[in-house]
């Protein structure tokens, strides 16, 4: 008869944006980062990590 199927959405589960594990946000604009939650220290996505080199090269 149907052969739709039902979708999620309507009063269901939500969808899930981002397959995989959960990033860690990062530290200066709260972006999703490459990195893990379990990552151990500043986690910096790959904008304000290319920022923070730039930064870092230019200071002596
Ligand atoms: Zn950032």
């Amino acid at each position: 008869m149907s052969d739709v199927e039902h979708r999620a959405g309507a009063g269901g589960t939500q969808p899930v944006e981002a397959a995989g594990p959960p990033f860690a946000e990062c530290v200066l604009c709260r972006e999703p980062t490459e990195y893990p939650e379990s990552h151990k220290g500043v986690t910096l996505c790959p904008v304000c990590e290319w920022q923070e080199a730039q930064r870092t090269a230019c200071s002596g």
